[in-house]
């Protein structure tokens, strides 16, 4: 059977180039970075170079970036340094309801630790503005926390305004810019970001290792602690081949970047404009233009977000239902309540997102696949009456 990936917010495949760029440092080329001798200094350049890559991307300096684990760590990163080091300034940190977990959980963390943090509410579209984050700072803030697009319904969130709002007011800026990397021209200087979190395997990188960005004279604690690496600021023996395969990811997303999200909306746009003409009663979820380009995802009154991913696997396509994180669960998405749906309707969301690899042949499929599915599953459901 024809298989259809269109479950690129969960992960993305690898590159092939990066792959190629990954091999000889699994194999061959193993020495420790921090060693002095040749074979340790072959490596320390291949992750120079990786550094360089990465920092080109975002409009930052090679020095500003720090590889770690993953996005699920820069967030963590970010937000328990500012929080340890400035509690003396203030305990008030400002994010939004509709982050993701690795905001939202370390956010409750501080919580318990005796720190004050403001959730902004949303709009139906699942956007913050700039003049809530003005309303919500206080003499004791010292962070905004605003992710750059949501990973679930792909709003973009306004970040330049956020940014120069944080920095007249000499508050710390973070963002979570692990769905924007890759896909959204992202330039740290003109947008007034201090910290920013990626992560490797969401722009067709390996998984596992992800880098934050940090602006040059922001001290932060490390998080792990234990060696020098990282200019002491995340112990632990690099993963040199992860790093290695980001870094050329990076490169190779951030080539062409505007042309493949043209080409991605296109298609993203022609299953948001013609779903609704096959299948009655449903809803999209998400800003209508300020929008990731591969995200689309509609909640399909009456049924079951679950039930309709199960028929789709079936017949070999790959959604998800919300967010990778919380199916398994029961409970519906918090981005969706936040965005002001019902238990119900939150229930019957089916998140597709594209890659540059979708097809238009893709998407007719899903086009043809998808009401005959809602058709029958609403046959089958008590609260639907045709
Ligand atoms: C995937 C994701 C993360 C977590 O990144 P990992 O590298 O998987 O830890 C964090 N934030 C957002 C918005 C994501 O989509």
């Amino acid at each position: 059977m024809k298989r259809i990936y269109l479950d690129n917010a969960a992960t993305t495949k690898l590159a092939p180039e990066a792959l190629e760029a990954m091999m000889p440092y699994m194999t061959e080329i193993y020495g420790n970075p921090s060693s002095p001798h040749y074979f340790g200094q072959q490596v320390a350049a291949a992750l120079d170079k990786a550094r360089q890559q990465v920092a080109g991307a975002i409009n930052a300096e090679p020095g500003e970036i720090i590889f770690m684990s993953g996005g699920t760590e820069a967030d963590n990163t970010a937000i328990r340094g500012i929080a340890e080091r400035y509690a003396k300034k203030g305990r008030h940190i400002i994010t939004t309801a509709v982050e993701h977990h690795a905001v939202l959980h370390t956010c409750k963390l501080l919580e318990r630790q005796g720190y004050e943090v403001t959730y902004l509410p949303v709009d139906e579209y699942g956007m913050v503005t700039v003049d809530q984050v003005r309303e919500a700072m206080r003499d004791d803030t010292i962070l905004v926390t605003v992710m750059f697009a949501n990973n679930e319904v792909g709003t973009i969130m306004p970040i330049p305004e956020i940014g120069a709002l944080c920095r007249e007011r000499k508050v710390f800026f973070h963002t979570d810019a692990v769905q924007a990397v890759g896909h959204l021209p992202i330039d740290v200087k003109a947008m007034n970001i201090d910290m920013l979190s990626m992560s490797g395997h969401k722009f067709h990188g390996p998984k596992g290792v992800g880098a934050l960005y940090v602006r040059k004279g922001i001290v932060l604690p490390p998080l792990i602690e234990g060696g020098a690496q990282e200019r002491n600021r995340r112990a632990g023996t690099e993963n040199v081949p992860g790093i290695v395969g980001m870094g050329r990811a990076i490169e190779l997303a951030c080539d062409g970047l505007l042309e493949k999200g043209e080409k991605m909306k296109l298609l993203r746009d022609k299953l948001i404009r013609e779903l609704p003409l096959r299948i009655p009663e449903i809803k999209l979820n998400g800003h209508p233009t300020m929008r990731l380009p591969n995200n689309v995802n509609y909640s399909i009154k009456y049924i079951e977000g679950e039930s309709i991913l199960l028929m789709l696997d079936l017949k070999g396509i790959a959604a998800s239902s919300g967010s990778a994180c919380t199916s398994g669960s029961l409970d519906p998405s918090h981005v969706l309540l936040a965005m002001g749906l019902t238990h119900e309707v939150a229930h019957g969301s089916v998140r597709m997102t594209l890659s540059d690899e979708t097809t238009e042949e893709d998407i007719d499929y899903v086009l043809e696949v998808l009401p005959r599915i809602a058709e029958r599953l609403r046959g089958m459901s008590p609260l639907y009456k045709g």
